[in-house]
């Protein structure tokens, strides 16, 4: 028996998905879902978003090498570009896009999608 959709622990988790502001990692989202729900374990956590998931309300964001971040799917449909700070090891939208990467592609080829991974050091971390 799964547990019910509307928790409180689903709650804060969707809560910190929505306010983050950039892709989460699960680690990231039980630190702070923790600060409402005390009691949030990491398995439920993973639990959650599995479903989340599963229901389509999140989309995961991959990094290569690194375990996958979460972001609203709401978030996810609209075209745009993630950086890695490699010190602080957060990720953050780029709302821009280079445009243009049909140019590359050798003759006869027909693009259906890209994508853009950047990293380097965040402002914060820059300093
Ligand atoms: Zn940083
Ligand atoms: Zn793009």
């Amino acid at each position: 028996m799964t547990p019910r959709r509307d928790t409180s622990q689903q709650r804060a988790v969707r809560q910190t998905i929505e306010s983050a502001g950039r892709p989460l990692s699960l680690r990231e989202i039980h630190e702070l879902a923790s600060k409402q729900t005390a009691t949030l374990g990491y398995r439920t956590v993973s639990r959650i978003i599995g479903r989340m998931l599963d229901d389509g309300e999140v989309a995961p964001v991959l990094v290569p090498n690194q375990p996958d971040r979460y972001e609203p799917a709401e978030v996810a449909s609209t075209h745009h570009h993630h950086f890695r700070c490699e010190t602080c090891d957060r990720v953050f939208d780029i709302n821009a896009c280079p445009g243009g990467i049909s140019n590359m592609l050798p003759p006869g080829f027909t693009l259906a999608g890209h994508e853009v991974m950047l990293w380097g050091q965040c402002a914060e971390c820059a300093k």
